[in-house]
């Protein structure tokens, strides 16, 4: 398949590090006196291990920063996931792998798409978000942590029945999902999106990209999306910068889904 890099991804500003530094100081200085925030790292459409893939989890190591691993059931094979083991083995506890759906499809004729929208009913959600656990507690084994991140970041409020009556720690969506989730499933919500920015310039995409970040920071919770296979030189380029300057804040506190 192939992947589209967004136009912030052509090349990082010179003064990157300053920018990034100024962003995380600015979201710090609003929060900080309502104590520490949280940050989050969520990677989706994790199955097919390969090159990006390896070194997603190499930058995470090396900066010491847990991980949240989406995992598409359907695309997920016993080698597969060896091998993605095998990437992140020097650290099993920095990862925090949990489920992506199940086939990952589309099921809406019209508006946005989803695989579990307003268009199917509540027996083909339950049969498919178990389909999809079952095989993932079946090859993850001890390393599968029930959290649900629904594929495009949304779905009907059946399917959060559904996952509350399942017995789901939380879901995970983005920023602004339109119907909140119900206390005893909690909302882990991303609004940072690194990787599938839309913005038709690189100005607009990094203007953006700052204020959501800086926002994030200031709000207490920050969930930062990444897809891999969309990811070229600059944007591991940029996420090892980012990770060296949050790693280095004294008022963050890096997590994942286990720790919130
Ligand atoms: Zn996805």
């Amino acid at each position: 398949m192939q992947y589209d890099v967004s136009k912030i991804w052509h090349r990082l500003p010179s003064d990157i590090i300053s920018k990034i530094e100024h962003c995380v100081a600015a979201g710090c200085e609003q929060k900080s006196h309502r104590g520490d925030a949280y940050v989050f790292f969520r990677a989706d459409d994790i199955a097919v291990p390969g090159k990006n893939f390896t070194h997603l989890l190499e930058i995470f190591s090396q900066y010491r920063v847990p991980l949240c691993l989406a995992v598409v059931p359907a695309w997920l094979t016993q080698p597969r996931w060896l091998a993605l083991k095998r990437a992140g083995q020097n650290a099993a506890s920095r990862w925090c792998w949990h489920q992506h759906g199940w086939r990952h499809i589309n099921h809406e004729i019209t508006g946005k798409k989803q695989e579990f929208g307003a268009g199917r009913t509540r027996a083909d959600f339950e049969h498919d978000i178990d389909c999809g656990r079952q095989r993932l507690e079946s090859l993850l084994g001890q390393s599968f942590y029930p959290v649900f991140t629904p594929p495009w970041n949304r779905c009907d409020q059946k399917a959060l029945e559904v996952l509350k009556h399942l017995g789901y720690a939380a879901v995970s969506r983005s920023r602004g999902s339109r119907r909140p989730s119900s206390k005893s499933l909690p909302n882990f919500d991303v609004n940072v999106d690194l990787h599938t920015r839309k913005e038709k310039t690189p100005a607009a995409g990094w203007n953006n990209l700052f204020d959501e970040l800086q926002q994030a920071i200031a709000s207490g919770r920050c969930g930062i999306m990444i897809h891999h296979q969309r990811m070229n030189e600059a944007a591991f380029d940029f996420l090892a910068i980012l990770l060296m300057t949050l790693a280095r804040s004294k008022k963050l506190r890096l997590v994942h889904f286990k720790d919130l």
